[in-house]
């Protein structure tokens, strides 16, 4: 029984399908897959779970990442010694390339965009995909020398026999603990990534990924200490070393931020990992600008520069954003704060916040953790805080939209957020040309 039928639920449906199963597909929508070919060819149960009816009969539950961990209906399962399983670990199960996998609270879709762009430039046929793009199980049709694999801890939790060739804990920051409860948990459930990994790529800088076990085979990428991959300052540039040798200037890129040298750092790890020479790729990474909606320049305007980087959905990536951009910034953030503790940017922020806006459900939760770091304004929606920080913001500074929370409250997702603010942005050009 697949239980969730949105992307990644119905990839399986297919895939179960194909290999010969006799499905049932379950989904709380009435309205899910009205259109879906293979609906005639399933056991489709539409509606609120009736969690015996649902499982009589059934002989393992694949369970969509969508959906709580402890959702009764799973815990039924497992109390019946049904397996519960995701959609990577029967990917894992299936795959016959060699897998590279990719987690992290901040940066997984930038670093498996980069790497996948730098083993095409070497030659290798990629399949990219996962918590990414194309669900996992419709990257086994795809012709490919290598498979490189985006992963959420949602993903990882229900995962026990996938073995990368090299895989990667980016960094971890406090994301989604209303759904992992604690740090230990969210730290667990991704370190499954390490398990049977030929090649474990290390982050030095974050103890919870130091700590994490791994085999013997590691690399290692740092910002403040030596590494195979490290980035220090030479005459105030941050500069990748690579072996202790300086290897590029932070300057040559395209992308912006500290924190994409680290997401560049760990992207070469993995790509030398598997042995594929960095030096050959070079002109492909200078290339690389990033991804829409991740401390995306937006527009100049009378000396002002305008910031989206509306994937910043928890404390951590704000975190990262604020260390990333032209100072002074006038924050934009709100939305829906998934239990998240604002404070650790209180710092940052008095040292080079301007202003802070806030708006959305949880505008008032996150002005009482910055109570009295800088001036705060609260507004309703972003249209207002747009507004706003016109009028907040000097010629020299940058407005930078780095929600650090959820988007649902207001907007489909993280990309119709960001793209409202670019518009809004871009409205104002016309309206008050600088
Ligand atoms: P993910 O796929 O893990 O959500 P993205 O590459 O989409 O990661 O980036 C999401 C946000 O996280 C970006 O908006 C950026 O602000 C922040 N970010 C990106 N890389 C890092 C990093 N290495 N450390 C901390 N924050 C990061």
């Amino acid at each position: 029984m697949v239980v969730g039928l949105g992307v990644t639920g119905q990839s399986a449906v297919r895939y179960l399908l194909a290999e010969g199963a006799r499905v049932r597909a379950a989904d709380s929508r009435v309205d899910q897959v009205v259109h879906a070919p293979w609906q005639a060819q399933v056991d489709l149960r539409l509606g609120a779970f009736d969690v015996d009816a649902l499982l009589d009969g059934v002989d393992a539950v694949l369970a969509s990442p969508g959906l709580p961990y402890d959702e009764p209906l799973f815990e039924a399962a497992r109390q019946r010694g049904l397996p519960v399983v995701g959609d990577i670990e029967l990917f894992a199960r299936a795959c016959r390339h060699p897998i590279i996998g990719v987690t992290g609270s901040n940066g997984k879709s930038t670093v498996v965009t980069l790497l996948a762009r730098l083993l095409e430039a070497a030659g290798r046929r990629v399949a990219l995909g996962g918590n990414i793009g194309t669900p996992a199980l419709d990257l086994l049709a795809q012709p490919a020398d290598v498979v490189v694999l985006e992963l959420s801890s949602f993903q990882l939790e229900l995962t026990e026999t996938l073995a990368c060739e090299a895989a990667c804990v980016l960094n971890l920051s406090a994301d989604h603990m209303d759904r992992h409860g604690s740090m230990a948990h969210y730290a667990a459930v991704k370190a499954k990534i390490y398990r049977n990994a030929r090649c474990a790529v290390v982050n030095l800088d974050d103890p919870h990924v130091v700590a994490m076990p791994t085999g013997d085979v590691r690399r290692s990428f740092s910002v403040s200490q030596a590494a195979d991959w490290a980035i220090r300052q030479v005459d105030g540039v941050s500069t990748l070393f690579r072996q202790q040798r300086p290897w590029l200037s932070a300057a040559e890129l395209r992308l912006v931020g500290a924190h994409n040298l680290a997401n560049v750092a760990a992207a070469l790890a993995l790509l030398e990992s598997i042995g594929v020479d960095p030096e050959s790729v070079r002109p492909a990474l200078l290339a690389f600008e990033g991804l829409p909606h991740r401390c995306q320049w937006v527009a100049e305007q009378a000396g002002v520069t305008w910031i989206n980087d509306s994937k910043g959905t928890n404390v951590g990536a704000t975190l990262a954003a604020l260390g990333g951009v032209q100072a002074p910034i006038v924050l934009l953030a709100g939305g829906l704060a998934k239990g998240g503790d604002f404070r650790p940017w209180g710092a940052p922020l008095a040292a080079v916040g301007r202003a802070a806006v806030l708006y959305g459900e949880d505008a008032g939760l996150i002005r009482n953790h910055l109570d009295g770091v800088l001036p705060i304004h609260v507004e309703p929606d972003l249209a207002a805080s747009v507004q706003r920080a016109r009028v907040l913001a000097q010629p020299g500074d940058t407005v930078l939209l780095s929600p650090g929370c959820a988007s649902q409250d207001q907007f489909r997702d993280y990309i119709e957020r960001g793209e409202a603010f670019i518009r809004l942005v871009k409205d104002g050009e016309v309206a008050c040309p600088a």
